[in-house]
């Protein structure tokens, strides 16, 4: 069930008409609520007649509002779709014309068309290019662009609470609008499109995995979870690539590796247009590589998933996800060599800032990691886990506390020099690494093993406490 075209009476052939639009809102994934109002519209054309008697005003315009990719213009495509009526599109850029009278005439041609095709689905992508405050563009461009506007508004009006010709525009910015774009009968209704969350970035891969050979066991959680920020048009993207590298391979399935790596090539373009510079990403490279590079020695934390250099939502540095035995972590159950080899960790950034780039240099990249490395170095000490001060007696004489500090700074100097040690020589192992970072913002589980076992890495000496 497409679209229905009505022959128009004149055998002009409608320029703005999109034949064969068939997409449902089953094709839009992550909507939530969002798609209860959107059905609403669709029965303003099914069942239209009801409104009216029941004396309901049908809306003339809807905006809907979000970031570029969110799927608005697949949105108002789902609309036309389930409601069966013809789709007319238009971006507003086009809209704005040096010549004078050009916007205006297209406007119109744009609304004629629609109602000779009627019922029918008017969208206008990005509004906000006409729709702007009038008056806020001086000279010539726009007078154009006012004269486009207010024939935009005498169009809209036209079809004021019909329910025959349904404006849907889009825009990022509802906020700049021309309020008389946004009065009661006109662009009345706005729907928030946000960016998906966990759950929507699963749902709409998985929709765009439907008519792909997926492999069964498929992780969508891992690539979702990777891909904090990203919209519909960069989720079908990823899709869209995982396919090329699977057919690149000659293989017929698309796998969970294939994802990972269209993720990284999605992420790293939509970071490189991020302001960081060159030594910016290479610092934070150092930061998250010296922590890799030193807790793949550990039994406790060599579990490396992911490193990555991608700022995420509440993070400003990258992090390397290490995936602990939780049962052991959760009760508290590592034992004393293990926390001394987290503090080790811990304390890697602060040594390899030592290292590249200098005592004089020092940044305050490790601030954070050097924290929780204190913290656990009380932790050790205050528990009892120390040779020197056996039991938990250490809590209750307050007169050894200062002698407590002496033992964890030890403690911190010597998992210092040892984080030092494994770094220098591990040197190319960490240099493959950051460069490898900086190139790709993110390295997956097998890539950085692979790292490791190209370039080697040394066994720490034993603790010597
Ligand atoms: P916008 O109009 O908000 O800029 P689009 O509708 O043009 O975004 O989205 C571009 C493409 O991204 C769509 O054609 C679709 O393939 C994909 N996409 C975006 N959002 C979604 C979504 N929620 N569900 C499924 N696909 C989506």
């Amino acid at each position: 069930s497409g679209a229905r075209v009505r022959r128009a009476h004149n055998k002009r052939l409608p320029q703005y008409l999109e034949r064969g639009v068939d997409v449902k809102f089953s094709d839009v994934a992550g909507l939530g609520k969002i798609r209860l109002e959107l059905e609403e519209i669709v029965k303003f054309f099914t069942h239209g007649e009801m409104y009216r008697r029941r004396g309901v005003k049908i809306p003339g315009g809807i905006l809907l509002c979000g970031p570029p990719g969110v799927g608005k213009t697949l949105l108002a495509k789902a609309v036309a779709g389930e409601a069966g009526v013809n789709f007319f599109s238009i971006s507003a850029s086009q809209f704005v014309e040096i010549y004078v009278g050009v916007g205006a005439s297209r406007v119109r041609a744009l609304y004629q068309e629609a109602r000779e095709n009627a019922p029918s689905v008017v969208f206008i992508d990005e509004l906000d290019a006409v729709g702007r405050e009038r008056g806020l563009i001086k000279g010539s461009g726009g007078q154009e662009r006012d004269a486009t506007l207010n024939q935009l508004l005498v169009s809209l009006d036209g079809f004021e609470g019909r329910g025959e010709v349904i404006t849907i525009a889009s825009t990022n910015r509802p906020d700049i609008l021309d309020p008389a774009l946004v009065r009661p009968g006109r662009f009345d209704r706005k729907i928030y499109i946000p960016k998906p969350g966990l759950i929507g970035r699963i749902e709409i891969l998985k929709v765009h995995a439907r008519k792909k050979p997926m492999a069964e066991d498929v992780d969508y959680m891992a690539i979702a979870s990777m891909t904090d920020g990203m919209v519909g048009a960069e989720l079908a993207n990823i899709v869209e690539v995982a396919a090329i590298n699977m057919m690149r391979d000659g293989r017929t399935e698309i796998t969970t590796d294939d994802l990972l790596q269209a993720a990284q090539m999605e992420e790293r373009g939509m970071l490189d247009r991020k302001e960081r510079s060159l030594d910016t990403w290479k610092q934070v490279a150092i930061n998250e590589a010296a922590m890799a590079v030193v807790a793949v020695n550990y039994p406790d934390l060599k579990n490396i998933e992911f490193v990555t250099i991608a700022p995420r939502a509440g993070r400003e540095l990258g992090y390397v996800r290490m995936k602990m035995d939780p049962i052991k972590f959760k009760e508290g159950m590592l034992t004393r060599q293990s926390l001394l080899d987290h503090i080790t960790v811990q304390l890697a950034p602060r040594a390899a800032d030592e290292l590249w780039f200098g005592e004089d240099r020092l940044s305050t990249i490790w601030a954070e990691t050097a924290d929780n490395a204190r913290s656990a170095a009380r932790t050790y000490v205050l528990g009892g886990l120390s040779e020197k001060h056996h039991g938990l007696s250490n809590f209750w004489v307050a007169d050894r506390l200062n002698d407590l500090d002496t033992e964890a700074l030890q403690i911190v100097n010597m998992c210092y020099e040892r984080a030092k040690e494994i770094l220098q020589k591990n040197r190319k192992l960490m240099d493959a690494v950051v460069d490898e970072l900086v190139q790709k913002k993110s390295l997956t589980k097998q890539e950085f093993f692979s790292l490791v076992e190209l370039h080697g890495s040394i066994k720490p000496m034993p603790p010597s406490i």
